[in-house]
């Protein structure tokens, strides 16, 4: 059977192709993100003739004015929900809710080909979401039509979740589809990601900022003023020194190869940055104000509370030892991902991507943050992503965003493996 598969996913290479050519020709860069109910429509007129019941899920107005209304965006938020369960077969199944998102980031400067007209060029594929994420949905729709004229059995019960905004967030199509009860798999399959290795965990994200505060006068007699930028850098540097103690913490997890060898960090790290500083308003004006501002990236084995609790202890401490008049805030974006490794669902999520790939995919967690994050956590699914691209090689968020085609043929056969029973001898 395997060697069967092969030659059929061959046989679709060219509709593949095709059919990521018209996805990626849908304008959904984001912002505006305009064109979501286009590529909904496209899409659910393939899934429709799979036999899956398609429903279009708009973002209520209401939650899109209070969670996700942003000047730069336009349009409805239309998201695609597809089911289609399992025929026939005695035993019990499962729901499995598979995921990635519609949108993408805009083109930018720098490209050879046109983003949105995607090429072949020397045995990759080139345009604007190839990779993240564009290139799975093909594969998916491949994976699905081959399997239906196979008539191979489906291991699960399917939900295909494909969503708006992930790449400005905060508040995606997917958060919104978990807090509405839309998602019920009782696994997660994310093909947002890279095929670098099986991501089981993800670190979590608090953006914080703090305004220090001093008396502003002329500069010829700064000595009766108070300097807001000299209180802040007294600031900085006890921050500085919190930022020592976090990032030696380090998760059970291991990055990717990656950053392996780039940056010689074997497992996830927790984070701290000062990122932004804004202060002052003219040379001879002592300044009344300084900005600071950065984030903490935390690990799926810390604690919000206590992470929380640590930065207020820092600014408490640091301002009060240094008669710093200031305010600061903390807040919270998405929280850590994480499934065990030895779950069975990730198990099997590594067998089948190493058997379609052909080499060992390790079991990575990485340091950004998803909105798959904030989904599991309220739906309590078990989660995994493992996507189509390469984590350097594909450019995603960059121009020349490319795609192997033989990684598509590979996705399409993890897929396949990954939703139909294929180990019976035919
Ligand atoms: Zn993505």
């Amino acid at each position: 059977m395997p060697m069967q598969i092969d030659e059929e996913i061959k046989k679709r290479e060219d509709e593949l192709l095709n059919l990521l050519k018209e996805l990626v020709a849908i304008r959904t860069d984001v912002p505006p993100g305009e064109n979501y109910e286009e590529i909904v429509d496209f899409l659910i007129s393939g899934l429709g003739a799979l036999g899956f019941k398609c429903e279009k899920i708009k973002m209520p107005q209401d939650v899109y004015e209070v969670r996700q209304k942003q000047e730069c965006l336009r349009g409805e938020r239309v998201n695609l929900l597809a089911r289609r369960d399992v025929t026939g077969g005695t035993k019990a199944r499962e729901r499995l809710t598979i995921y990635t998102h519609l949108d993408v980031v805009p083109a930018g400067g720098g490209w050879r080909t046109d983003p949105f007209e995607a090429t072949v060029r020397d045995d990759k594929i080139y345009g604007r979401g190839v990779a993240d994420s564009k290139g799975a949905v093909a594969c998916l729709l491949t994976a699905l039509s081959i399997t239906e004229e196979l008539e191979l059995e489906q291991k699960y019960d399917l939900e295909v979740a494909l969503t708006t905004d992930e790449e400005v967030g905060p508040y995606s199509g997917l958060c919104y589809l978990a807090d509405a009860g839309f998602l019920t798999g009782k696994y997660f399959l994310c093909m947002d990601g890279d095929n670098d290795g099986v991501c089981v965990a993800t670190n979590g994200v608090i953006v914080w900022e703090a305004r220090v505060f001093g008396r502003s006068c002329h500069s010829s007699f700064s000595f009766i003023g108070e300097n807001a930028i000299e209180k802040a850098n007294l600031l900085l540097n006890e921050l500085l020194r919190l930022k020592g103690v976090v990032e030696r913490r380090t998760s059970k997890i291991p990055c990717s190869q990656f950053l392996r060898e780039l940056a010689g960090v074997e497992r996830m790290r927790a984070v701290f940055n000062v990122t932004m500083i804004n202060a002052g308003i003219k040379e001879n004006v002592v300044p009344e104000r300084c900005e600071l501002r950065g984030d903490r990236r935390y690990l799926p084995e810390e604690r919000l509370e206590e992470v929380l609790r640590e930065l207020e202890e820092c600014f408490k401490k640091a301002t009060e030892k240094h008669g710093i008049r200031a305010r600061w805030r903390f807040k919270p974006l998405y929280p850590p991902m994480f499934t065990e490794p030895s779950e069975s669902f990730v198990r099997e999520v590594r067998r089948n991507a190493s058997a379609a790939f052909r080499r060992e995919m390790d079991v990575i967690g990485v340091q950004g943050s998803l909105d798959v994050a904030y989904a599991v956590q309220k739906t309590g699914q078990k989660a995994c992503a493992f996507g189509v691209g390469r984590s350097v090689e594909s450019n995603a968020h960059a121009p020349n965003e490319n795609v192997r085609l033989e990684d598509l043929l590979n996705y399409t056969k993890f897929l396949m493996l990954s939703l139909f029973n294929l180990d019976r001898d035919d």
